[in-house]
């Protein structure tokens, strides 16, 4: 029987308290506070949910600071499903007592995300903000191109492709050029590519990191419905494609699970095909990996696959920590983001002989954060197009 948080009581009580998930864990990396791992917020849950302490203040900010990376997940020997846990214990937990954070969040989420030509329109006012120097830099926005906003993408809507591009809502905002080498590259193989509509952009990914699993299903459906058939659907934001690949246990239906099924990253994808012209460059390039595309879809080696041919690649000695994107985590937890985001740039600087290095990160959330730093992160689907000999 589980207590206010609805957990599964297995998934809750499978952690043995061993602590070998602690050094994973970015907030506990940048607090060494209990409370702050992994064990410390599981801890937690089982107390509110035996009844021994109540939802309060401290309970919503253990967890909140969690960046939800999941990089707790393939660290610990018991297999306990972390991401779940967090995912339910956010969907119990009451509304903000902020009055500011409720109507953001029911602009945001409600508003802006499901509906692509708002989101679209709200971009477009933010570069014209950033233009006359309105925009705190606070505000976590990445520079933004009038080229790339106001272009559309030149990839057929519906029908029968070979290979589906998921262009989902904040990437086709605010990194739409990245779709471009996204779709470039994937002719390049030879496979006739389309896109969904835009009515079906968002695919529900920051909901559930906001424990927002209502509104994530109907997106998930809404996403389903879009692409039709047994295509592949390449997914090139590391945090979309993890969500999607989840949505048959987030449907549980047997369309869910097999529409997830065909959910691939996009070096996924790319790495079981043939590039003909490739141009090998010598240049370095260190390799982050979004914590999606390591601890979740666990296809991380295939950004190293595609790559390898063009670029010399530098790994970085962090195991992979998170960098303190997460979603909207950077907004909502801004001191503990830029604490692991500093460990984050030592390791990449430091993998790089102490210079500012050209990073490969396969998610945009990853991509607006680092670049916000001054690091030149670029999608795998952006350095490949670049040595296309076409
Ligand atoms: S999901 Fe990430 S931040 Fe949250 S407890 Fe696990 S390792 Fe720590
Ligand atoms: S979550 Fe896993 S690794 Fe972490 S303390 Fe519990 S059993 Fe150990």
């Amino acid at each position: 029987m589980s207590g206010p948080l609805r957990l599964d009581p297995d998934t809750l009580n499978a952690c043995v308290s061993c602590g070998l998930c602690l050094p994973h864990c970015p907030t506990y990396r940048v607090t060494g506070r209990e409370i702050a791992s992994p064990r410390g917020r599981i801890a937690a849950m089982r107390a509110v949910e035996a009844g021994t302490a109540p939802i309060d203040a401290e309970f919503r900010a253990a967890m909140e600071e969690c960046v939800s990376c999941r990089g707790c997940e393939p660290a610990c020997p018991s297999g306990v499903q972390f991401g779940s846990l967090m995912q339910g214990t956010r969907a119990a937990l009451p509304a903000p007592p902020s009055r500011r954070r409720r109507l953001a969040e029911q602009l945001g989420y409600r508003v802006a995300l499901p509906h692509h030509w708002l989101l679209l329109a709200t971009t477009w006012f933010a570069w014209l903000g950033q233009k006359l120097h309105l925009v705190p830099t606070r505000l976590g926005l990445p520079r933004l191109s009038a080229r790339s906003i106001f272009r559309p993408l030149a990839v057929p809507v519906g029908g029968a492709p070979d290979a589906w591009l998921f262009t989902g809502c904040v990437m086709d905002a605010w990194l739409r050029d990245t779709h471009r080498s996204a779709a470039r590259v994937m002719a390049a193989t030879g496979a006739a590519v389309s896109r969904p509509p835009a009515s079906a952009a968002c695919c529900g990914a920051l909901h559930l990191h906001a424990g927002r699993e209502h509104e994530a299903r109907t997106l998930a459906r809404r996403v389903i419905a879009s692409m039709p058939g047994d295509a592949p659907v390449v997914v090139d934001s590391a945090g979309c494609g993890a969500a999607m690949k989840e949505y048959g246990v987030l449907l549980d239906t047997l369309a869910a699970r097999a529409f997830s099924a065909r959910v691939v990253d996009f070096s996924e994808w790319l790495a079981g095909r043939t590039l003909p012209n490739m141009r090998t460059t010598g240049v370095t390039v260190v390799v982050q990996d979004p914590c999606h595309l390591r601890h979740v879809q666990k296809v991380h080696g295939a950004v190293r696959r595609v790559l390898a041919p063009a670029y010399e690649l530098v790994e970085t000695a962090d195991d992979g920590l998170c960098c303190g994107a997460g979603g909207a985590y950077s907004a909502l937890q801004p001191e503990l983001s830029r604490r692991i985001l500093t460990r984050k740039l030592d390791a990449l600087r430091s993998a790089a002989g102490g210079a500012d290095p050209i990073v490969a990160s396969a998610n945009p959330g990853c991509m607006v954060q680092l670049r916000g730093a001054g690091i030149d992160a670029r999608h795998p689907a952006d350095l490949i197009a670049e040595v296309l000999d076409e």
